[in-house]
């Protein structure tokens, strides 16, 4: 095998060999843009150096073929003393991981070298500078030793020399602060600083393999649903410094804004400046389009390459540059991270431009992105006045309590408040804060800087670069202008759309997205804003492309509306437990009491027409829509009242020689009702074998409403639906008796029904015997949430809380089987019965009605395996309907 990949050989599809930025660094190569040469070491060296703890045999001989190559090319040798060539030492994983990886800059440079370098470039200071970066980046990330350590050393000199940024300080400083750092080095690292260049290279190079597995970079991976195992790529860069002067610096940019997606000039410039420094927010940046009064040149040229690299990838990328004395050189770029809002527009501008069509307009954003534009915003005609203003980083309305550090962010959150996580600027041992906080506000650094990204890539709400607040983390307060303070607990909210700082919690309001799935905001109106637009072109494209049909799952008429307004194409689950409680509890009660048959039937009496009136309400409101109504399924000791609240009550009366009899009944029938595991226990069809006439009353509840709907000239589909069936027996002993009712309705009422009868699979005897239970069913609903209990004997009310987060922390699933369907094991279930179900009854109509129905990936997977609906709550329809779009391109 080959490990190391001159720039020259690579390209952008060689990600899973190269990692992202060695890839794209290859591609812009080739694509004759002006990248410092230079190559990359595989993911699969990597793969091999973590699993054995050694480099492969091969590496060592391959990276000095490829840097006598580059060294050849540049004509000097790497750290050679009197012109040294210096380079940086490059993490690069497939995924984009912001500030999870090191990467060193200026290797080579030596005691000796740096004499070499400062004569060469005619500055010492540079060299001076270059040299103290790399001791400084080296001792932090390679030889372990503590950044703050350094951090308080250059504070020190520039404190010294009463200047407040580092480009103050001159040569003789900066050779006294290497001096410094050395010893740093020295005592925390118990070693000296390496002199020797390719000794520096090497452990450059395990460093940023080792940097895989920090823990940082694995909790990022968590959150993120990257794959541990994916190695990272290491590119070795020839150096460019934009640290040489001021007509020398260094840069980012956007080819739009990731913001908003408007097309224009975005970025923030840095002069005279290395490295991570824009990013980092040590000086305040300029907005990119000053670069054209400072350096036309070099200004045109990046708006050219821009645009080539846009029309190249097709898409919004991000960029890192540097201009050395007046020479511009590409650094890095990917297709860029964007808010979802900008994501839809920017597909549909795309297409627009006639770049892509409509199928890759819909795998360019996806259901999270939708179900993000769908949280409320900020009611901005509230009276809460704005006390600062900052970039809108990532997108979203904020409110909680103010905190100044990432321990209390997670000590906080964890009991139960909402917080803010307030800093001057984050850094990677932020992440768990940030995690943890409701949304992130910073004092500095720009749209690129470490705060914004991570919360980007989250989906998490922040402002970053808020100026004129002023930080103080140390005694955990914020001033305002005006010099009002907040401190630690005082309520704020902050809105990543706009940027506006609020003191107090400011009342929401409901998104546009969601105003328009309403149907109270319209596509092509006057005023209909940008956003909304490109959302109703997108659901337009999922809907003409997807097979899937989406449904509701809806108790009743209000939220089957709902459902209707956001595209629901009937209901897949209307759960009939409501329909016993409330007022109705004592019917309840009086029908478990029963002793004899006769008082059975009369409470049974009493419940049908109520809930007919149910349903006829339900079927009015999807008229003409399937509605799938499933017999009563939870034990009926729900319906009952708590054990130990019923003992007192029992108990008090006894002493207070009160009557209780019926106190005293229910309480010997929550006794004889009483289960260790009711999940597992008498409900579903049980129920209804064991309660005579209880599913019998449902279902003649259902025929009658549809025969009024009928006879009212409206059209209702109803599907019985009999859950938790575990054998065709069951199944067969109801349906027998659910015909005869029906025939019984259609006879009284003179109508044909056309009722459909079904089972839900969600035991695992049912998918393993569906092709038995397809006889005696019209249809399947996959109840996945069951399911996965069931399939996994977990319980769900319980392993959240229990054990969930250990098991996610070793990595045993990387997200709870209870979001996204386990497809190994509950979805070989599903495949399995799918299929000898439809082997018995081909015309067996499948749906799914758990939880994962509108969940993404699952619907994905619902969609591969053939199954002709997901159903899911009213909210996450618009979310199921475009992923069922994307699943079919
Ligand atoms: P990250 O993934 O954290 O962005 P990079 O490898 O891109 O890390 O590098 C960190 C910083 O150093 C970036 O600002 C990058 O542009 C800069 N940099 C990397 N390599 C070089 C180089 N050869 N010459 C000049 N600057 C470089
Ligand atoms: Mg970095
Ligand atoms: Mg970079």
């Amino acid at each position: 095998v080959k490990f190391v990949y001159d720039f020259t050989e690579g390209n952008k599809d060689l990600k899973d060999l190269l990692g992202g930025k060695g890839a794209n660094l290859a591609e812009m190569t080739n694509l004759g843009l002006p990248v410092p040469p230079g190559f990359t070491i595989t993911t699969e060296a990597c793969k091999v150096y973590l699993d054995s703890g050694e480099e492969p045999a091969a590496l060592r001989d391959e990276v000095s073929a490829h840097l006598d190559a580059l060294e050849q090319r540049m004509g000097k040798k790497l750290g050679q003393a009197d012109d040294p060539l210096l380079v940086s030492v490059r993490s690069g994983a497939k995924f984009s991981m912001p500030g999870m990886m090191d990467t060193v800059l200026n290797i080579g440079l030596s005691d000796k070298s740096v004499q070499g370098l400062a004569k060469q470039a005619g500055d010492e200071r540079f060299a001076w500078d270059s040299y103290r970066r790399l001791i400084q980046m080296f001792g932090k990330t390679v030889l372990g030793v503590d950044g703050e350590l350094f951090e308080d050393a250059l504070e020190a000199a520039k404190a010294a020399k009463k200047v407040t940024v580092d480009t103050e300080l001159e040569a003789a400083d900066l050779k006294k602060l290497v001096t410094k750092f050395k010893k740093i080095v020295k005592t925390e690292a118990g070693r000296d600083f390496p002199q020797d260049p390719r000794e520096q290279m090497d452990l450059a190079i395990h460093a940023v393999f080792d940097s895989w597995n920090t823990d940082r970079a694995k909790l990022y991976r968590r959150q993120e649903r990257i794959p541990h195992d994916l190695g990272t790529a290491v590119n070795v860069c020839s150096m460019v410094f934009g640290n040489l002067g001021p007509d020398s610096g260094t840069g980012v940019a956007f080819t739009r804004d990731p913001a908003s997606g408007h097309q224009g000039v975005y970025g923030d410039y840095l002069q005279n400046a290395q490295g991570e420094d824009v990013v980092a927010g040590i000086r305040n940046t300029v907005p990119l389009a000053e670069l054209e009064r400072i350096d036309k040149k070099s200004y045109d040229q990046l708006m050219q390459i821009m645009e080539t690299l846009e029309n190249h990838y097709k898409d919004l990328c991000d960029i890192e540059f540097t201009i050395e004395r007046g020479v511009l050189w590409m650094l890095q770029t990917r297709v860029g991270k964007r808010t979802a809002g900008a994501a839809f527009r920017i597909a549909t501008q795309l297409v627009d431009q006639g770049l892509i069509d409509e199928a890759e307009a819909l795998t360019r954003v996806n259901g999270a992105q939708l179900a993000q534009l769908m949280f409320p915003r900020f009611d901005e005609s509230a009276k809460v006045a704005t006390v600062g203003r900052g970039i809108a980083a990532s997108p979203g309305a904020a409110v909680g309590k103010a905190v100044f550090d990432s321990y209390t962010a997670v000590k906080w959150s964890r009991s139960g408040e909402k917080v803010i996580l307030i800093r001057r600027e984050t850094n990677p041992d932020d992440l768990d804060g940030m995690i943890a906080a409701e949304g992130i506000l910073t004092s500095r650094g720009g749209k690129t800087s470490h705060a914004a990204v991570v919360a980007r890539g989250m989906g998490k709400t922040c402002v970053c670069g808020a100026e004129e607040l002023e930080v103080d983390t140390k005694r955990r307060r914020m001033t305002v202008p005006g010099g009002h303070v907040v401190e630690e607990g005082d309520v704020v909210s902050i809105d990543g759309s706009t940027g506006k700082v609020y003191l107090g919690e400011v009342p929401v309001v409901p998104s546009p997205v969601v105003e328009y799935f309403e149907g109270r905001m319209h596509a092509g109106a006057e005023d209909a804003d940008e956003l909304v637009e490109a959302v109703h072109r997108i659901m337009a494209f999922a809907d003409r492309k997807r097979r899937l049909r989406v449904r509701a799952n809806a108790d009743n008429a209000e939220d089957a509306l709902r459902a209707r307004r956001f595209g629901a194409q009937g209901i897949g689950l209307c759960r009939t437990e409501h329909m016993f409680l409330g007022d109705r509890r004592e019917l309840v009660e009086r029908l478990i009491l029963a002793d004899t048959q006769a008082e059975r039937e009369e409470s049974l009496k009493e419940l049908l027409p109520l809930q007919k009136q149910d349903f006829v309400q339900l079927f009015e409101s999807m008229d003409g829509l399937p509605v799938t109504v499933r017999l009563l399924d939870p034990p009926l000791h729900e319906f009952l009242p708590d054990i130990t609240e019923l003992s007192v009550r029992v108990a008090l009366a006894e002493s207070r020689q009160e009557p209780h009899e019926n106190e005293l009944r229910l309480l010997q029938a929550v006794h004889r009702l009483h289960e260790q595991n009711p999940m597992l226990g008498l409900r579903g069809v049980r129920l209804g074998l064991v309660i005579p006439g209880l599913f019998t009353m449902q279902v003649r509840a259902i025929a009658e409403a549809a025969a009024e709907r009928k006879a009212a000239k409206g059209d209702p589909r109803a599907e019985i639906m009999i859950p938790l069936v575990g054998t065709v027996q069951e199944l067969e002993i109801v349906r027998e008796e659910a015909d005869q009712v029906i025939a019984e309705v259609e006879a009284a009422s003179g109508t044909q029904l056309k009722l459909s009868i079904g089972t839900m699979i969600e035991l695992p005897r049912a998918a393993l015997t569906a092709g038995q239970i397809a006889e005696a069913a019209e249809f399947f609903s996959f109840g996945t949430n069951d399911l996965t209990q069931t399939v996994w004997g977990f319980s769900r009310d319980d392993v959240e809380a229990s054990f969930f987060t250990a098991y996610l922390e070793k990595g045993i699933f990387g997200v709870s089987p209870f979001e996204t369907i386990d497809k190994d094991g509950v979805g070989s279930l599903v495949k399995l019965a799918a299929k000898a179900g439809r082997e018995t009854r081909p015309d067996l109509k499948l749906g799914v009605c758990g939880e994962h129905g509108g969940d993404p990936e699952s619907v994905h997977f619902f969609h591969e395996v053939g199954l002709d609906y997901v159903s899911c709550s009213p909210f996450r329809i618009p979310v199921a309907r475009l992923e069922a779009g994307r699943a079919a391109v």
